[in-house]
């Protein structure tokens, strides 16, 4: 039986997507040739391409709006750096949310000056800062909209004259956002959407274009959009698998039937972690929990190896915490069934009623 994926990332895909995926491995099209030893430039692949970046535009809402989809490389990693190398002609300013926050922020200052409007970073990452202020002489502002390792996630985001640029990485496609709010939004794949190996970046156009400086065509977006996403070979297994958890998404509601699914996973497991004594969440505030990553600890760390092996023995699977969090995380991307949560959220009980 498979197992329940509580994995961060590379994370739990729907197993239907799995099995065409396989199965295009072996034939696909109909055609008698693996899906991964074709042309990127045949018309079976370049209609994968295209089909891809429609729905990436379609479940966001943000067809025939001037935003364009693009499946890049380099991971969202690349993004830290492409983000800067693209937009940032003077200054720019960061949200300080985690780990990835810290890594953009260190990527923008090879280009300019950084203005850091807010951080957490005295607490660990352990919360969302608040009433920061958005200089508006920036070139853009940039934010993570869910901390992976921490287990915070944004609620609201500001109103900013600038562009907007946001690593959506580990929440993209999970809730209903006016995602029009942004001019850049990167996600690696690997998070809520597909194998590691590809990028999704969906940029409006109209905000490219405005730095002097020379940019390297692999790291130029406008060079990728004048290409359709095929100014090289694209990772095209991984965009394929992507494709079709975009379809999976669409056929089961879209993006605003997935949310309540989400929300119901997310109630379930926190509302275990308050009520059961033997622990306590990681997040200071409850609002800025995360609902696709939630971190929790044991309050007594004696009964570890008790609540390890009972998980294992239940077929959980990816629940250790982050090393620069400690304890336990439970990642319950799209794909998770809340049939899963429920596993882990008696396994919690039996703990309880053994201890
Ligand atoms: C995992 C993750 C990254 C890094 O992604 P790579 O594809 O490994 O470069 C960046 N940002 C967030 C929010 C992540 O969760």
């Amino acid at each position: 039986m498979k197992k329940h994926n509580f994995s961060a990332g590379p994370c739990i895909l729907p197993s239907s997507v799995l099995e065409k995926a396989a199965s295009a491995v072996r034939n696909f099209n109909d055609d008698n040739l693996s899906l991964i030893e074709i042309s990127h430039r045949s018309k079976p692949f370049v209609n994968v391409m295209e089909r891809a970046r429609e729905l990436a535009l379609e479940h966001l809402g943000l067809q025939n709006k001037g935003y364009k989809a693009l499946f890049l490389q380099g991971g969202a990693s690349l993004e830290f750096l492409m983000v800067a190398y693209n937009l940032l002609e003077k200054k720019a300013a960061y949200l300080n949310t985690g780990t990835w926050s810290s890594k953009a922020i260190k990527e923008a200052k090879h280009f300019g000056e950084m203005i850091e409007v807010g951080s957490s970073a005295d607490a660990n990452f352990n919360y969302i800062p608040k009433n920061y202020n958005i200089p508006t002489d920036v070139d853009y502002f940039h934010c993570t909209s869910n901390n992976t390792i921490f287990g915070t996630q944004l609620q609201s985001f500001p109103d900013v004259s600038i562009p907007m640029v946001c690593d959506m990485s580990s929440d993209i496609f999970s809730r209903v956002l006016d995602f029009s709010k942004f001019d850049l939004i990167y996600a690696g794949a690997q998070k809520n959407m597909g194998p590691a190996g590809t990028t999704l970046v969906v940029v409006k156009e109209e905000i490219l274009g405005k730095v002097t400086r020379h940019i390297p065509s692999m790291l130029d977006y406008k060079v990728h959009i004048s290409k359709d996403s095929m100014f090289n070979t694209p990772a095209v297994f991984p965009v394929y698998v992507s494709m079709l958890t975009l379809e999976w998404l669409k056929e089961n509601g879209g993006v605003a039937a997935i949310e309540t699914i989400n929300n119901k996973k997310a109630a379930l497991l926190y509302n275990e972690i308050d009520r059961n004594p033997l622990f306590k969440g990681f997040v200071a505030n409850k609002e800025d929990r995360s609902k696709m990553n939630a971190t929790f600890n044991l309050l007594e760390d004696g009964l570890k190896e008790q609540f390890d092996t009972l998980w294992n023995a239940a077929g959980i699977n990816g629940l250790n915490g982050h090393r620069s969090v400690g304890g336990y995380r439970a990642s319950m991307y799209n794909a998770l069934p809340l049939e899963s949560v429920q596993v882990l959220v008696d396994v919690m009980q039996e703990l309880e009623k053994n201890a």
